[in-house]
């Protein structure tokens, strides 16, 4: 239960959620309006043109965007998505997440988020090399390893950061390693950062578990989306002896109650040529929408925000949700799981690892020294514990729920850093 006010509306976007949240959490600080409109207002915003020769002659002009929500603490830092559904109010919403993530897991960088309007499926491997370095190259007055480091998101991978790495380095003249992470070990990329959001939910998940007084090996877990992180959750999970159940993606998922074996999964996957799990054999077949409501010990939403919403929270029956995406639940949802006594550990701390070990990688790259797989995972290891502990700890102190908590932390140090900072002019 929450003392916090709580909108009871539904949100029908990822940015008025974003808004509700961010009210919700200055409400318990009790911000004035000025700090409130300045931390709603996104520092900048930049949408680019980015025109591309398709391999049969024609030009084509997509669109992108790159939105600095706050810099306050540091350089913008966040993904980078494509996919046909990008817009402008979605990304400003996953940047100004951003901003509250880094401060509650206390990593020196502010929020920002950007992404191309397409469906890179319909795109060559050379299409999608031309559309990345050309967006890059739009980006070029707004980036930098002192400004803006991106890294790979939705539909974006460790090939596209290269390419995105050597069309800034090739217009600075020099290799400019630092200016994105989640790049390939060869160019300046950091051992663990492939792994590291799914790890870092994973560490998320145990430290909820352990509250509810529950054993890994004897949980049931449905996650949805099996990309990056999803996938790496589900080969977590199972390695660590839980008991994956359902996964899923954009196509459909699978339910097996005895268990599935996620690498199985990858594997036919890539030797099927598939472009889905859902045509794996041995599971049945479900809907993304019956994945949500299976009766399983711990949800994982990892696809995209908004899934779940007012009209199917009644039908969600797991008592613990770790959001490996990024706004997963409305706030109206959430206060329903709330009520309900469901645990809900939010996005900006659950998928917290990706960006503290991209910050380990930014890091790395400044120093041109690197560090062992152990040492990394260790320290982001305890990164994402003690920003569990201190979440769940003032949770309590404060009667809110873990995203009330995470908000107000992550707000409140952010607007110490503007009044620390104070005003220009
Ligand atoms: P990805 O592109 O690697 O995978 C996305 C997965 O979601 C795919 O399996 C896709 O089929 C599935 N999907 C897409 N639409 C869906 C839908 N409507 N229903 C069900 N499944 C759907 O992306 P990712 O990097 O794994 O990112 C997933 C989420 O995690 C996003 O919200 C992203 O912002 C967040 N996130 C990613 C990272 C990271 O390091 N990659 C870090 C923090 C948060």
């Amino acid at each position: 239960m929450s003392n916090a006010p709580a909108p009871l509306r539904e949100t029908t976007t990822a940015w008025e959620s974003a808004l509700s949240q961010l009210e919700a959490a200055a409400d318990v600080l009790g911000l004035d309006q000025g700090m409130r409109d300045l931390l709603a207002t996104p520092k900048r915003e930049l949408t680019v043109a980015v025109p591309v020769r398709r391999d049969d002659g024609r030009l084509e002009v997509f669109t992108g965007y790159r939105v600095h929500h706050n810099v306050t603490r540091g350089p913008a830092k966040g993904g980078m998505r494509y996919h046909p559904l990008v817009s402008l109010d979605e990304i400003r919403a996953l940047a100004m997440w951003m901003t509250w993530k880094c401060a509650v897991v206390g990593i020196p960088f502010g929020g920002a988020k950007g992404g191309v309007v397409v469906d890179p499926a319909t795109l060559s491997q050379d299409e999608l090399e031309r559309l990345t370095r050309r967006y890059a190259a739009e980006l070029l007055p707004i980036i930098g390893p002192e400004k803006d480091i991106p890294a790979p998101d939705v539909n974006t991978d460790d090939q596209i950061m290269a390419w995105f790495m050597d069309t800034y380095s090739v217009n600075q003249g020099y290799s400019v390693p630092s200016v994105v992470t989640g790049k390939p070990l060869a160019i300046g990329g950091s051992e663990g950062r492939t792994g590291a959001t799914s790890l870092g939910v994973m560490y998320c998940l145990f430290m909820a578990l352990r509250e509810r007084g529950l054993e890994p090996s004897r949980v049931k877990v449905a996650i949805q989306g099996f990309g990056k992180v999803g996938a790496g959750v589900a080969m977590v999970l199972h390695d660590a002896g839980c008991n994956v159940v359902a996964v899923s993606d954009v196509q459909g998922g699978l339910y097996n109650e005895r268990g599935l074996n996620p690498q199985a999964i990858l594997r036919h996957r890539r030797e099927a040529g598939a472009s889905t799990v859902a045509t794996f054999p041995g599971a049945d077949r479900i809907s993304n929408g019956e994945l949500l409501a299976l009766d399983v010990d711990v949800l994982v939403p990892a696809a995209l925000e908004g899934v779940i919403r007012s009209d199917n929270v009644d039908t969600v029956r797991a008592g613990i949700i770790v959001e490996g995406a990024n706004g997963p639940t409305t706030p109206a949802a959430d206060k329903v799981l709330n009520d309900r006594g469901c645990l809900v550990v939010p996005d900006v701390l659950a998928n917290a690892g990706g960006v503290t070990v991209s910050y380990f990688e930014w890091v790395q790259d400044l120093q041109a020294y690197f560090w062992s797989e152990d040492d990394v995972n260790g320290r982001m290891r305890s990164v994402m514990e003690r920003a569990y502990a201190e979440v769940s700890a003032f949770a309590q102190e404060r009667d809110l729920s873990m995203r009330e908590s995470a908000q107000v932390i992550g707000v409140d140090r952010v607007a110490e850093a503007h009044r620390m900072r104070g005003l220009f002019p």
